[in-house]
């Protein structure tokens, strides 16, 4: 099993954003002891802007190993150079973990596989800051290619450049979903605190994501919130992670009740079989486009008809409500249906003028 499943899911990470003092270490450590798996904190902090406080750094590591002794909480620190590597496992630091702003770059991701080259530790790997399966998936790889055996993925949310988000980062679920479909072993960690940047709204995504069956949480915690040297908004106190820990519904990924497991095999066959009969429906639908795509070549029509990809998005929109489905979500899947039957028709029209050519 991954060092990361615990018996009992989820697997609990917290601590400061940032190691400020030792006080601070080890008075968070003291209240989170027994209640975590893993004690967390920041000790070179990637920060947007100079001129901001950047992390105490090694004098830190030697706060984090006192708070492992004392409270024999396993600790973890974010690792961006060879350096901090070789200075955390000096240490005897229990886990690393790569930021945000690290995995965007396969160069430094892998100066800092090479630097692991026959140690073993368990390495996090934070989703990049933009939404790139990819280059999240490459990243855990560099790391496993070099022998890492205990690898996770954390979901922090994306950048986005919307004004209007609730969140500071987007949590598009669908990206680590698929990434759980592609790598099923693979333990994924949610980070409500850098999803959401708001202390209000940490407990809502934390629930989202045991919903999900999601199998951990990174959670920022700091005794005087509002003080913090980052990361302020979003971090919470250790009280409130316990109450948060203790509402928390853990939903499993199995069906124990024997007679429910029969109702859900029977409700998985019945989409089973209305699934199939979508694909048939598209891909009917993508034969009227192949004629279409004739007639259009015949009449030196263009593929792409503006007005009727109008009509199309309105009344499909309209249907869709009637149905109190979202229109947004018609739209969407109707915007995939329409670009790959505009495809075909170029293919048509392509293939039709070469043979003219030739
Ligand atoms: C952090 O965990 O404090 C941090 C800097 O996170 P991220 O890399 O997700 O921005
Ligand atoms: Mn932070």
């Amino acid at each position: 099993m991954s060092f990361f499943q615990s018996a009992e899911r989820p697997y609990i990470i917290a601590g400061p954003c940032s190691a400020e003092t030792r006080e601070q270490v080890l008075e968070t450590a003291a209240a989170l002891k027994g209640r975590v798996h893993l004690f967390r904190a920041g000790i070179w902090k990637p920060r947007t802007k100079p001129g901001s406080f950047e992390g105490v750094g090694i004098e830190a590591l030697q706060w984090l190993q006192e708070a492992k002794q004392v409270y024999e909480l396993p600790v973890a620190v974010e690792v961006a150079e060879p350096a901090h590597i070789e200075a955390a496992l000096q240490y005897g630091m229990d886990v690393l973990w790569i930021g945000a702003r690290t995995t965007v770059n396969p160069f430094q991701v892998q100066r800092l596989a090479d630097a692991l080259k026959g140690v073993q530790v368990p390495v996090m790997v934070k989703n990049p800051v933009n939404p790139d399966i990819d280059l999240w998936q490459g990243a855990i790889e560099r790391f496993e290619t070099v022998g890492i055996k205990n690898t996770a993925a954390i979901h922090r949310g994306f950048s986005t450049y919307n004004a209007s988000s609730p969140y500071r980062n987007q949590p598009n679920w669908p990206i680590p979903i698929e990434l759980k479909r592609r790598r099923p072993e693979l333990p994924i960690i949610c980070d409500p605190s850098h999803i959401t940047g708001n202390r209000n709204m940490v407990a809502e995504i934390a629930q989202k994501a045991m919903d999900m069956g999601f199998e951990g949480l990174m959670i920022e915690t700091h005794p005087d919130p509002d003080a913090a040297w980052s990361d302020a908004a979003q971090q919470i106190t250790p009280g409130a992670l316990l109450d948060l820990l203790d509402r928390l519904v853990v939903r499993k990924q199995h069906c124990s009740d024997g007679d429910k497991s029969v109702d859900l095999e029977y409700l998985r066959q019945l989409m089973d079989s209305l699934d199939a009969e979508i694909i048939d429906l598209i891909a009917r639908r993508m034969e009227l486009s192949a004629r279409m795509g004739g007639v259009k070549k015949d009449s030196n029509m263009t593929a792409y008809q503006p007005d009727r990809w109008r009509e199309i998005v309105e009344t499909r929109g309209s249907h869709a409500e009637k149905h109190h489905l979202s229109r947004e979500f018609i739209i969407s899947l109707y915007e995939k249906i329409h670009d790959e039957s505009i495809r075909k028709q170029l293919e048509i029209l392509q293939a039709l003028q070469k043979q003219v050519k030739s």
